[in-house]
C-alpha cells in the first residue's frame, strides 16, 4: 500500500480527462490510460465546515464537473476510516487463510467452518484490493462517477501541494 494523497487547505488539483478508451499496453501485465490535465487551485473549507460544492471546468471536453471538498480534517477522517476498512479485511482474509489451514491439515475442509473460511477469503480478497486502492485514492476531494477504483473518464486529484514558503503563509 502506497502513502495516502497529501493534504493541504489549499492546494493544486488536476482534473485529467481520460483520452482512450482501451486501455495501452504499458507491460506485461500492464495498461496505462492517457489523460490530458487541466490544474485548478481548490481551497478546502475550514476544520468544522461542512464540504464545499465546486465546480471544475474539464479543459478538454468543457464538461463542468461537480466537486464535493471536504476540510483537511474531514479528509484525514475519510482517509482513516477508509484505512480501518483495509485492516478489517486484511483481517478477515488472514483469519479465512488460517481456518484453510487449520480445516486443511484436520482433514475437515468440507465442514461448515472449513467452507466458511474458505468463502471468506474468495470475498475477502477481492474487497481487501479494492478497498486498498480506495483508500490511496481517497483525498477528500469526490466528484459523481469518481469510485476511486474504476477506470473513469474524469479523475479529480490533489497534486503535492507546494512547498511550504520559508517566510510562512501569507
Ligand atoms: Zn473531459
Amino acid at each position: 500500500m502506497g502513502m495516502p494523497v497529501n493534504v493541504a487547505r489549499v492546494q493544486e488539483t488536476q482534473v485529467g480527462h481520460r483520452m482512450n478508451t482501451v486501455g495501452r499496453p504499458s507491460g506485461p501485465n500492464a495498461v496505462s490510460w492517457d489523460y490530458e490535465t487541466t490544474l485548478w487551485t481548490i481551497e478546502r473549507p475550514a476544520d468544522g465546515d461542512e464540504p464545499l460544492r465546486r465546480k471544475v471546468r474539464c479543459g478538454t471536453c468543457e464538461q463542468s464537473l461537480a466537486i464535493v471538498v471536504y476540510s483537511v480534517a474531514d479528509t484525514r477522517r475519510r482517509q482513516a476510516r477508509f484505512r480501518g476498512w483495509t485492516w478489517f479485511c486484511a483481517f478477515l482474509l488472514l483469519a479465512g487463510l488460517a481456518g484453510i489451514i487449520y480445516f486443511g491439515v484436520t482433514a475437515s475442509m468440507s465442514s461448515a467452518p472449513g467452507l466458511t473460511s474458505l468463502a471468506s477469503v474468495f470475498v475477502t480478497f477481492p474487497a481487501l484490493w479494492v478497498v486498498g486502492l480506495r483508500t490511496e485514492a481517497e483525498a477528500g476531494i469526490t466528484h459523481r462517477g469518481s469510485s476511486g477504483v474504476s477506470v473513469a473518464k474524469h479523475v479529480v486529484t490533489p497534486i503535492e501541494p507546494p512547498p511550504a514558503s520559508p517566510f510562512g503563509t501569507a
